[in-house]
């Protein structure tokens, strides 16, 4: 048997060596603790469960769904735009139903990249955005990322001929892993330059309903021209705790949406309509758990704070999201540096390089953390380090 050799292009895992170092720890005795999870700790709202109860009693939830989503699903999503974001959209061209954005996110490649094509993904961020285009034969270029550039990618910087043969650029704010949030003119500067060398622009939204200090994220399709260029990517996962569930969807551009869903509906079968009802009830019932979990997220973020500096680690306080991303001392990689606090403390933290080359230098800790396993893995590093 051959697999393909697109098979081959795909990156090494990078949690490879950390994996056997976890099971080397945990064979000693040692009760490892991960604040690696990008999953949050706490389950579905009860008023969710509930609605999910009476949909699935549903003879008619029972058949195949409708590929694009059901109608009063998309109905619904487009109602939670314009209470969110007092954005219109077209519930019928202008919304996609997915089963979590990470399925829409790959698939976009097929609709999108042809053998040779470029994408421009950010220099850290989801690997999907990545590893999509291996799978098609595309080619990615790596938008630079960093610390003084407020981690805000950098598509100006695209060199010409890399311009001249990319089709389509994600962006994701508030971001996953760096925690910051993008200011609207970053949006705006995003739109023109995707109007200018005819991209796709995804901005990817996983995170619009988590952040912190009394910023709330905005979407991009608020902005003036997006709707030419863009879609937007947006998730129950993480906004109300749903991760298992599988229920997204996008907005915006409807040839970009048309053309996701004409390769969706060569792949899948749509989403459980019984999921789509409870998505329902998530997206428009009471929005009090979703103010909640983020007062939690962002206690738990300033704990995490206090520790890195005690220890002289330095972080900015994360905007949104459910990650601290924070610098590690000279003189290590991201790679050795996680192995070191494995070794010292019990402690499992992603190395930043996992989310692409800008991440070299930094650790992602995650805040879907049960605080006392929070608070013990903290005071771990700091008796240790
Ligand atoms: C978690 C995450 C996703 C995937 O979300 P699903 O809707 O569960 O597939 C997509 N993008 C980013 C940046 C994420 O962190």
């Amino acid at each position: 048997m051959r697999t393909a050799r697109r098979m081959d292009n795909l990156p090494p895992y990078l949690f490879a060596e950390i994996d056997r170092k976890k099971a080397a720890k945990e064979a000693e005795g040692v009760d490892v603790i991960s604040l690696g999870i990008g999953d949050p700790d706490m389950p579905t709202p009860q008023r969710i469960i509930d609605a999910m109860a009476r949909a699935i009693a549903n003879p008619e939830n029972h058949q195949y769904p409708a590929y694009a989503g059901a109608k009063r699903y998309r109905d619904a999503c487009a109602e939670w735009m314009r209470r969110r974001f007092s954005v219109e959209v077209d519930a019928d061209t202008e919304v996609l139903a997915l089963i979590g954005s990470k399925e829409g996110i790959a698939h976009l490649f097929p609709a999108f990249i042809d053998v040779g094509d470029y994408t421009l993904a950010p220099g850290v961020g989801y690997p999907v955005y990545t590893t999509g285009g291996v799978l098609v034969g595309g080619e990615t270029y790596y938008m630079p990322m960093t610390e003084e550039n407020d981690w805000l990618a950098d598509f100006d910087s695209t060199p010409t001929e890399v311009l001249a043969r990319a089709k389509m650029m994600f962006i994701s704010y508030p971001n996953n892993p760096t925690a910051v949030a993008a200011p609207v003119e970053y949006f705006d500067r995003a739109i023109a330059f995707a109007k200018k060398h005819d991209l796709l622009l995804v901005h990817d939204n996983a995170y619009s309903e988590i952040s912190f200090d009394g910023y709330r994220a905005p979407s991009i399709l608020e902005r003036p021209g997006a709707r030419e260029v863009a879609i937007e990517l947006f998730s129950c996962s993480k906004a109300y705790n749903m991760t298992g569930w599988r229920v997204a969807f996008a907005a915006g551009n409807a040839q970009a949406i048309k053309a996701l869903g004409t390769v969706k509906s060569n792949m899948d079968s749509g989403i459980f309509t019984a999921i789509q009802d409870a998505a329902i009830e998530a997206m428009l019932g009471p929005q009090d758990d979703v103010a909640e979990m983020s007062a939690l997220y962002q206690q738990r973020r300033d704990i995490v704070l206090e520790t890195l500096a005690s220890i002289g680690l330095s972080a900015r306080p994360s905007q949104g999201t459910i990650y601290v991303w924070a610098r590690i001392p000279e003189g290590y990689t991201s790679v050795e540096y996680a192995g070191l606090l494995l070794d010292r403390a019990g402690v499992i933290v992603p190395p930043g390089s996992a989310y692409g080359p800008d991440g070299e230098g930094y650790i992602r800790i995650s805040l879907a953390t049960p605080d006392d396993r929070l608070r013990e893995a903290l005071q771990r590093i700091a008796d240790a380090f």
